[in-house]
């Protein structure tokens, strides 16, 4: 008999684990195998991948493998943090390709966007500041402002008017305005210019997470914020990543030299990690000049994404207003979701149930992701695959 008062550490695990799984809420991870550009090998099988977030097909392209290969030829590791010795030419090379090619200043190189924004957050807000966000917020972002201590705010789903309550109930405190720009669970835009405007007469800074956007939306891929007319003086914070269009891995803040020096200085996210490996850096820069010129792969994309959403509404399916390659079908319920997504995965094609707490309760939903890795005759068969609602 354990005489201690104290409550058993697992306990609570299972209870939680038996409450997730009562729920459909329990998730589990499929390991995956490499399969060409599109497709996922999955489950023994090779599926047509609406799941993931390659837009412009870049991760398996031959130019990017090769630029890699050649890379990674010289070494793995870069052996230390950037401020300790780790940061190399090719780090430096990839922060000026990005500066350059979304029309920044300065640029500054991240392990993950997930580190990006929490320690850019938790580099330029403190305790008495107010970060005011959209409630469809990226986890990163949210997490980043309570970590920062700093008082968060969420107003409803893109409504900058409520954004504008927000700021104007407080203005005698600093404050940092943060949206995404594309939403990563719906797909739609962030009204990006009412919120610029905001900022600039709340005098507040404006911070916006590009992760879905860049690479696809914009000229030259530049994003949603560059095909809003939006630069450098109206968004102070800039923040992209390199694991979805562009095909790799890692995450960039663009801004001014202050912001850039105070995040060398203070973002813990990046001074208390190794630097990304050089080679992969290098194949970044490879990316970048690929998305740069992939208007054709644009093209294409633009049209996939008329093509299902006409064919999901004359199918009876309930659309979101998303202009961008992510499409989702909400169901509501995670059980008729889950089974939803088996069904397709037994006629061949990935689209994997997204659930609470990833989006609101009641809101699951079959989350599809077109790239211009998929042809015509893909997004076809998926349309016949999911039949009338
Ligand atoms: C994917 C994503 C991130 C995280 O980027 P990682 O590099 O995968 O950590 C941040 N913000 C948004 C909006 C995202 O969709």
């Amino acid at each position: 008999m354990n005489p201690s008062p104290r409550p058993d550490f697992a306990a609570r695990l299972r209870q939680q684990q038996q409450q997730r799984l009562q729920a459909s809420l329990q998730r589990r991870v499929r390991a995956a195998s490499a399969s060409r550009p599109g497709h996922i090998h999955l489950d023994g099988r090779e599926l047509v991948d609406f799941g993931g977030n390659d837009y412009l097909g870049l991760a398996g392209h031959p130019r990017l493998i090769a630029a890699y290969a050649r890379a990674a030829g010289e070494g793995v590791g870069a052996r230390a943090s950037h401020l300790l010795g780790g940061h190399r030419d090719e780090h430096e090379a990839l922060e000026r390709a990005v500066a350059d090619w979304i029309g920044y200043p300065r640029a500054l190189l991240f392990s993950t966007g997930y580190m990006a924004a929490m320690g850019t957050l938790g580099a330029v807000l403190g305790r008495h500041d107010l970060c005011v966000q959209d409630q469809l917020n990226h986890a990163c972002l949210l997490d980043g402002a309570r970590l920062a201590g700093a008082d968060l705010r969420r107003y409803a789903h893109a409504d900058a008017a409520a954004a504008a309550r927000l700021l104007e109930a407080q203005s005698q405190r600093r404050a940092l305005l943060v949206t995404d720009a594309v939403f990563s669970m719906d797909g739609d835009l962030a009204p990006l210019s009412e919120l610029a405007a905001l900022a600039r007469r709340e005098h507040a800074a404006l911070m916006v997470d590009e992760a879905h956007g860049v690479g696809v939306l914009g000229p030259q891929g530049r994003g949603a914020c560059a095909a809003a007319g939006l630069g450098a003086s109206e968004i102070s914070i800039w923040m992209g990543t390199l694991g979805k269009a562009l095909g790799g891995f890692g995450a960039v803040i663009a801004a001014d030299d202050l912001l850039i020096d105070t995040l060398i200085n203070r973002a813990r996210g990046y001074i208390y990690t190794t630097a990304l490996p050089p080679a992969l850096a290098r194949a970044m820069v490879t990316a970048v000049e690929l998305a740069r010129g992939a208007d054709a792969e644009r093209a294409h994309l633009g049209q996939l994404i008329d093509q299902f959403r006409t064919g999901a509404s004359a199918l009876g399916w309930q659309l979101l207003p998303s202009p961008t390659p992510i499409q989702a079908l909400v169901i509501g319920d995670s059980a008729a979701t889950l089974q939803c997504a088996e069904r397709l995965q037994a006629a061949g094609f990935h689209c994997p149930a997204v659930r609470p707490p990833t989006v609101p309760a009641g809101s699951a939903r079959l989350r599809i992701s077109l790239s211009a890795a998929h042809r015509v005759e893909d997004v076809e068969a998926l349309l016949g695959a999911l039949g009338r609602r």
